[in-house]
């Protein structure tokens, strides 16, 4: 057939232009579809805070996944930084090198961090006690030095763990020690107010469902409550899970003596300590608490550790939105009232 004129489309300059850009458009969208199309889920794994740091970014866009991974870790290295006890320069070792002596300048992050563990020292009744710092020097600060100290040395250490003579001046951005000796240490809190934060910068960078942990630490987020994470328990004593947890948004904070520890004429030394004793706290062998805010998670796991089943699991019942499993010494598990899950 002959090609005339009438075969044409007699289309205006105008329309042209405008079918241009719809087919640029459907193009663009087809390949940002594309790319974000991708279900499967991407872990993230890097050494930080002397453990294994693992995010994993379920929903957002697949495309910059990478981008947000990176921002959370800088965020981690960041504020390990400032909390460390293993650092010269971290505003806990300047707080510490200063005690007895001056007030120091911090850094808002500290403020916030020394506020809860203060917070949590008098909700838990000093269970969990920010000055254990003292005690570092023999035990090392996370318990690692491996051997142990006469009962003496440690008797003439614990008036110096005392969390009622840390002085935060929250509005001047300063705090210090009032007695030389005394040293605070943030191991029992910083890593859940670390995982926060990495959990904003991931959301910042588009992420709408994601999983954050870092050894006890965990916080998961997700867009609306749609579907829980389940969360596997570990057992303290055998390679297995003792259960898991149904967490739709927050933190599910872990202490445990089976991971950092060593057994010396048939005892177990871990690294959480109790400030009343300056010994290894008895009583516990884990807890898992789920709680709103990943800070308090931390410490209070740390806290219901040391003060043990029966207390332990008073002061979780008396919290709103805190759930919690401990298992005692010996071996029992005891659940909160309102905890979703299982234990096997
Ligand atoms: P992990 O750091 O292994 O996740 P925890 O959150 O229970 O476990 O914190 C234990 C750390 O907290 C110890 O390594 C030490 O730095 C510090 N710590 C030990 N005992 C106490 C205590 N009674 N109160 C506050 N902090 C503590
Ligand atoms: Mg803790």
């Amino acid at each position: 057939m002959a090609f005339t004129q009438k075969n044409k489309l007699p289309l205006s300059p105008a329309l042209k232009y405008a079918v241009a850009v719809s087919i640029v458009l459907v193009l663009l969208a087809a390949s940002w579809f594309y790319m974000n199309k991708a279900k499967e889920s991407v872990t993230y794994t890097r050494t930080l805070m002397g453990t294994v740091v693992q995010l994993t970014l379920i929903e957002g866009e697949p495309a910059r996944f990478d981008e947000a991974a990176e921002a959370a870790f800088t965020e981690i290295s960041r504020l390990e930084s400032i909390f460390s006890s293993y650092k010269d320069d971290s505003d806990v070792s300047r707080i510490n090198a200063a005690a007895g002596k001056a007030l120091v300048d911090i850094k808002p992050e500290t403020v916030e961090v020394l506020r809860k563990a203060l917070y949590m020292a008098a909700l838990s009744e000093g269970a969990f006690n920010p000055a254990v710092g003292a005690l570092g020097k023999v035990w090392g600060p996370s318990g690692e030095k491996g051997v142990v100290p006469a009962e003496d040395e440690i008797k003439k250490l614990l008036p110096l763990v005392d969390y009622r003579s840390i002085i935060l001046k929250e509005h001047d951005g300063k705090a210090g020690l009032e007695k030389e000796g005394m040293a605070i240490n943030l191991g029992g809190i910083a890593k859940g107010y670390i995982v926060d934060k990495a959990a904003v910068a991931m959301r910042k960078a588009g992420v709408t469902r994601a999983i954050i942990h870092a050894g006890g630490d965990m916080t998961v987020f997700q867009r609306d409550n749609e579907k829980p994470f389940t969360i596997g328990l570990q057992h303290p004593r055998e390679k297995k899970l003792l259960g898991e947890a149904f967490v739709y948004n927050g933190a599910i904070a872990t202490s445990g003596d089976y991971e950092r520890f060593f057994i010396k004429d048939g005892v177990r030394y871990h690294h959480i300590l109790d400030p009343k004793t300056g010994f290894p706290s008895k009583g516990t062998q884990a807890v898992t608490l789920i709680a709103a805010d990943p800070t308090i998670a931390d410490a209070l796991s740390t806290a219901v550790f040391v003060l043990g089943p029966e207390k332990g699991m008073a002061l979780i019942e008396g919290l709103d939105g805190v759930e919690g499993v401990i298992v005692g010494e010996d071996g029992l598990v005891r659940v909160s009232s309102g905890f979703k899950g299982k234990i096997y």
